[in-house]
């Protein structure tokens, strides 16, 4: 049985599983007797008083196991429940007469269904936090335990119909061979803490929690984002030779070559401070993309705290290159501090650069810290979701200003390289005029593929269109390769399909000399770029380019070589 979903974290798993259900009595039923408004009041503060200590707890482990910057999404949660509005709601419902574990309940409810309601998938992603924070109000005001998260006693595939931030760090890591879920988004707190720990993981399963018992064996792909409940002697074997294939791939320390002598720079895409040490564990040759979104989490970060951050980066890269995106918030990414209103539209909307362009104190903060940071070490800046020559004109303006801000203040600096990613159809059409002005290229095939197709990237309805090997998405990219061949500048992919080996050789053959992809998946393509040969990889480009369909493409790649 098949369940199709949403790849989350990449990385697949073949193992058994352990399945778990969140149950709970309704507001109405849980936690028996009333005992008067007064005594359920307080047992309610008491409630959170408990709660909001354990949060403050778990963002202390938390940072510890995930990175500092995490620890953000915990004390995210802690505030919520200290907002006034979370005691008067509990008022009414008592004074309705339900008790305190109810009423908790019942508050976290009503919330998750408003965040539902909310533009976008950001917020409704994280509407099952709430859930979960509802449920722990109720236990700790009925003086229950947490009594359902199941302990791992052997290297399991968790399958569940949804998991909160606080489930996830309270598991058993080591013993997680990867995380199904029924609910959930690419963007959702699990997605995002399940790549940092590199567990491969499927989102958006439907029902899959519901189909299967613990113990059966199951398969998972994190990549492509699929379920399987018994997989067939055929699949066994392709996802176990997967996993014999991930052993076998000691990581590369070094840059690696193509069999004809082309240098590949193979660097890691990271979203916090912490995943800087997993890449260089990893054998990254540095960072390719540094999603700095994790800065603006909570609010809008300083110029220090942010110059702090990508200090440490370079500090673990050891020499090795930084590229900092600036801020890619906006799209489905929520950003409360900014006050932004909501949109029809959001990923066709006021986001990552067009937001920098008009709140131009926001960007000159991120690029001032960005200069500084390239006094320490080889950093280069990034702008997102450029459409057109004069924006880009516009950002180096700004990057110009900054420079002879901070020469007057006495502060050191370095001008780092700067460039754009080409992720819509847009860029890739202007590449010409683009690769005059730009320093690099990199490739944003993630978005690239939902502009070019008109395929919301996160929406499973519509997940069988959203293919980036669909040759209307590869001519775009075949023409800002050859834009940026001719102007004489690099240009690297950092989508997701620069970790899909079988895209491997046509991504070579386009001409791109930089890959940057999710960490695990590094030694892997390390490893497969020494077996190529540029001139049959650029062969191969040439035949794909002139296919009509994504499974034409796909069916030529997987008979290559
Ligand atoms: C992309 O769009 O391909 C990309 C790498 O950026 P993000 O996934 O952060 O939008
Ligand atoms: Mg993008």
């Amino acid at each position: 049985m098949r369940f199709e979903g949403i790849g989350a974290s990449p990385g697949t798993a073949l193992g058994r599983a352990v399945v778990f259900v969140h149950r709970l009595p309704a507001p109405e039923n849980s936690a028996g007797v009333f005992l008067g408004v007064e005594e359920e009041l307080a047992r309610f503060r008491g409630a959170v008083k408990t709660v909001h200590a354990r949060l403050l707890d778990l963002a202390k482990e938390g940072g510890e196991k995930f990175g500092a910057d995490k620890a953000g999404i915990f004390e995210g949660y802690a505030e919520i429940l200290t907002d006034d509005e979370i005691e008067e709601r509990a008022g009414a419902f008592i004074s309705g007469g339900l008790t305190a574990a109810g009423a908790g309940q019942k508050i976290m409810e009503e919330l998750a269904g408003e965040w539902e309601n909310m533009e976008g998938p950001y917020m409704a992603q994280r509407a099952s936090d709430l859930r979960d924070l509802g449920r722990k109000l109720s236990l700790a005001a009925s003086g229950g335990e947490d009594p359902e998260l199941p302990s791992l006693s052997e290297p399991s595939i968790l399958v569940a119909d949804e998991l909160s931030p606080f489930e996830t760090a309270a598991l058993d890591h080591r013993l997680l061979k990867a995380l199904a879920l029924d609910s959930g988004g690419y963007t959702g707190h699990v997605a995002i803490l399940a790549r940092s720990l590199g567990i491969p993981c499927a989102v958006g399963l439907g029902g899959a929690s519901s189909q299967v018992k613990s113990g059966e064996l199951c398969a998972l792909d994190g990549d492509r984002g699929f379920f399987i409940l018994n997989p067939g002697q055929n699949e066994i074997e392709i996802f176990n030779s997967r996993e014999e294939e991930k052993a076998s791939f000691a990581p590369l320390p070094e840059t690696v070559c193509t069999r004809d002598g082309v240098s590949i720079s193979v660097c890691a895409n990271i979203g916090s401070v912490a995943e800087a040490t997993l890449a260089k564990e990893r054998g990254a040759d540095g960072v390719g993309l540094l999603r700095t979104e994790f800065l603006y989490m909570n609010r809008l970060p300083g110029e220090d705290e942010q110059y702090a951050a990508y200090a440490r980066i370079l500090e673990t890269l050891d020499g090795r290159p930084l590229t900092i995106r600036t801020m890619d918030i906006g799209g489905d990414k929520e950003f409360p501090a900014l006050g932004l209103a909501r949109e029809e539209n959001p990923f066709l909307g006021f986001r990552a650069i067009r937001i920098g362009l008009k709140e131009r104190g926001v960007l000159k903060t991120q690029i001032r810290a960005i200069l500084r940071a390239s006094a320490l070490g080889k950093a280069e800046i990034m702008f997102p979701m450029i459409i057109s020559p004069g924006e880009l004109k516009e950002a180096k303006a700004m990057l110009e200003e900054c420079g002879k801000e901070l020469e007057k203040g006495g502060l050191a600096w370095g001008r780092p390289p700067a460039g754009i990613m080409v992720e819509t159809p847009a860029a890739a059409l202007m590449a010409g005029e683009l690769a005059a002005e730009a320093e690099f290229f990199s490739l944003g095939t993630n978005d690239l593929t939902q502009y070019t197709l008109a395929v919301d990237r996160g929406n499973p309805k519509v997940a069988s269109l959203y293919d980036p090997l669909n040759p209307a998405v590869l001519r775009l990219m075949a023409m800002s390769a050859d834009a940026a061949a001719k102007a004489g500048i690099p240009a690297g992919i950092c989508g997701e399909l620069a970790g899909d080996e079988t895209a491997l050789p046509l991504l070579l053959g386009l001409g791109l000399v930089k890959l940057s992809l999710s960490g695990p998946k590094i030694p892997l393509i390390k490893k497969a770029i020494q077996n190529l040969d540029t001139d049959s990889c650029r062969a191969l480009a040439r035949e794909t380019l002139a296919r009509a369909d994504a499974g034409e493409v796909r069916a030529l790649l997987q008979r290559f070589p």
